[in-house]
């Protein structure tokens, strides 16, 4: 399944994505649905009822939507795995910088946009705006002190995530904090895709373009850390919930680290694509 949110007629809505006949399944609308996707994947058995009997279930087609964020709102910030690519901690920071403990920042829920929505340049606040594709997972339970071997069986899903990255702002304020949460710097989706989907999320080949050329290429199975040990790190002692959002690192090959810069301008488009999940594009507007 292939769970969005859109705006239809000017409402939020949410429901299943029909990739084959290009039309969005409305679920919000049933009896007795939750009032976001995130209240429902938290109550799990309407979702999986919904999914059911989804064939049934009115439908609009895709021109008559606007993609929202699967997750429009996260309750929390969405957590980030900074350096979990070899090479991408090597072009960042040379071998030193290869982390021994996962690095763990945040974005903060404003900085999240959706498929399509533009980047904004912010060209009086950086002159090195840069993307970063990553595989984001949603925590599908709520759970604390969650063991390796049992970490996969708390995921929802599986989507695409932009980590938009004011480079100098990330550098000049020390904590990745503001440089890394601008307004419309976290592009999700354009779906999530249901975990029985994805056998093994460290089996997926990832690309990100920039108008057409081919930045970044790589396969989750480069991860340093994997999910399962991400999962199990961060919930050691804080609790994970339903909805919470954790974007896995990005490979090499960002704009900040080619000769000369890549760093994006107005009018650039990222298209970052994840086997078996789906393709996430977003351009940049002054
Ligand atoms: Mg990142």
């Amino acid at each position: 399944m292939k769970w969005i949110s859109f705006e239809h007629e000017g409402k939020e809505k949410y429901g299943v994505y029909l990739e084959e006949e290009q039309a969005a399944v409305i679920v919000s609308d049933e009896q007795g649905a939750p009032s976001t996707l995130v209240a429902a994947i938290a109550e799990g058995a309407f979702l999986e009822a919904a999914a059911s009997k989804a064939a049934q279930l009115p439908r609009v087609g895709k021109a008559e939507i606007t993609w929202l964020s699967p997750i429009p709102r996260p309750l929390k910030n969405v957590m980030c795995v900074g350096k979990n690519y070899r090479d991408h901690a090597i072009e960042m920071g040379g071998e030193a910088s290869v982390p021994e403990h996962p690095m763990i920042f945040t974005k903060a829920p404003t900085s999240v946009s959706a498929h399509q929505a533009p980047i904004p340049a912010y060209e009086s606040l950086t002159s090195a705006l840069d993307y970063e594709g990553e595989l984001a997972v949603i925590i599908g339970k709520k759970g604390k002190e969650i063991g390796r071997e049992e970490a996969l069986d708390y995921i929802f899903g599986y989507t695409v995530l932009n980590d938009v990255t004011a480079r100098d702002l990330q550098s000049r304020h020390k904590q990745f904090f503001i440089g890394k949460s601008l307004d419309g710097s976290c592009p999700i989706g354009p779906w999530i895709v249901s975990g029985d989907e994805i056998p093994d999320p460290h089996q997926l080949a990832i690309e990100t373009k920039v108008n057409g050329e081919t930045r970044q290429k790589s396969n989750t199975s480069q991860f340093i850390f994997p999910i399962d040990e991400i999962i199990h790190v961060l919930s050691k002692g804080m609790t994970l919930e339903p909805g919470d959002i954790i974007a896995t690192g990005t490979p090499a090959g960002v704009g900040f680290a080619m000769e000369p810069k890549g760093t994006l301008r107005a009018g650039d488009t990222v298209e970052i694509t994840i086997e078996g999940v789906g393709t996430l594009s977003n351009t940049v507007e002054s």
